[in-house]
C-alpha cells in the first residue's frame, strides 16, 4: 500500500527553524523524506545537521520577517534549489507579555508583524509560485490556544494568533479548490524559548502543569507527526482546521 505520510521528492520551507517548534516540525519533515528550506534569522547549524542525518537536501535562508523585504529572496531562493516548493510551515512567531493597560504600541506592532502580517504575504507568495507549478501545495500555520482563548498579559499574541485562525479558515475556503490546503497547528504548551517565563514563574507553571490532562509539558518532538500529516498526502481532503495538539488541554 502507498504511504500516505512519504513526502519524498517534496521540498518544505520552515520558517523559524533554527530552534524550538521550527527545528522539531523541520527535522520531522526531513525524516518523512522532504527536502527542507530553513528560513530565520540565526544560524541554522543544528538544524542542518538533523536534517542531513536523514539523507534529505538541506538549505538555509537568512531573513528577518518582521518586515516583508525577505519574502520575494525565500520563493527564489527555495525555487533556485532547483525544486518546486510543495509545504509552507509559517512557524516564526514571537511573544511579548505584558498588562493590558500598560502595553505599547511597539509590542503591539512587533508581534503582529511576525505572526500575522508577513505570514499571511509569504503564504500568498508561495501560493501564487505553487498555482504556476500547478501541482497544488500544503500551508500549515503554527497557531497556538490563545487562537481559541483569551490568556493574559499577551494581548498582540492573543490578537495574532486568533486572525491566524481566521486567515487560515479564509486561506482554505479560496484555495481548496485550486489544490492548496491550508491548514494550522495549535501547539499546546511546549518546552522552548516561548514558554521560558512562564516555566521560570514557578506559580504559572505549576498552575499550567496541573491542568494538562496528559500531566507533562509538550516536547517539540511532540509536534512532528501532526506537521508530517497535514503535509502529507493523507490530509489532501482536509482544509481550514486547526489541529491542537496540546495534551488535552482544549479538552478539559
Ligand atoms: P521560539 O522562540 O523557540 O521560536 C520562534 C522562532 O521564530 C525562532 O526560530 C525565531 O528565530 C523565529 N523568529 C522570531 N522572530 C523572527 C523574525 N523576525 N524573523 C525570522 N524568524 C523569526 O519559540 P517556539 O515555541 O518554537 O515558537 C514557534 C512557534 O510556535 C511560534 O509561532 C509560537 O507562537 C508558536 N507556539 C509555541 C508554543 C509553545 O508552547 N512553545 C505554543 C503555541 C504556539
Amino acid at each position: 500500500m502507498k504511504n500516505l505520510f512519504d513526502l519524498t521528492g517534496k521540498t518544505a520551507i520552515v520558517t523559524g527553524a533554527n530552534t524550538g517548534l521550527g527545528q522539531a516540525i523541520a527535522v520531522a519533515l526531513a525524516g518523512a523524506g522532504a527536502g527542507i528550506v530553513a528560513v530565520g534569522r540565526s544560524a541554522m547549524d543544528e538544524t542542518e545537521r538533523l536534517c542531513r542525518d536523514t539523507g534529505v537536501a538541506f538549505r538555509a535562508v537568512q531573513a528577518d520577517l518582521s518586515s516583508l523585504e525577505p519574502i520575494d529572496r525565500i520563493v527564489a531562493a527555495s525555487a533556485e534549489a532547483g525544486n518546486r516548493i510543495d509545504i509552507l510551515v509559517n512557524n516564526a512567531g514571537i511573544i511579548r507579555r505584558a498588562d493590558a493597560i500598560d502595553f505599547t504600541e511597539k509590542d503591539w506592532d512587533d508581534v503582529m508583524n511576525v505572526n500575522l502580517k508577513s505570514t499571511f504575504f509569504l503564504s500568498q507568495a508561495v501560493a501564487r509560485r505553487m498555482l504556476v507549478d500547478g501541482h497544488g501545495g500544503k500551508i500549515i500555520n503554527i497557531a497556538s490556544l490563545l487562537s481559541f482563548q483569551g490568556g493574559i498579559r499577551i494581548p498582540s499574541y492573543t490578537a495574532s494568533k486568533s486572525g491566524l485562525a481566521g486567515l487560515t479558515r479564509l486561506l482554505a475556503c479560496e484555495w481548496a479548490a485550486k489544490g492548496i490546503n491550508v491548514n494550522g497547528i495549535a501547539p499546546g504548551y511546549f518546552v522552548t524559548n516561548n514558554t521560558e517565563a512562564l516555566r521560570n514563574d514557578p506559580k504559572r507553571s505549576s498552575e499550567i502543569l496541573s491542568r494538562i490532562p496528559a500531566g507533562r509539558w509538550g516536547d517539540p518532538g511532540d509536534l512532528g507527526g501532526a506537521a508530517v500529516f497535514l503535509a502529507s498526502s493523507a490530509a489532501d481532503y482536509v482544509h481550514g482546521i486547526v489541529l491542537p495538539v496540546d495534551g488535552g488541554w482544549l479538552a478539559r
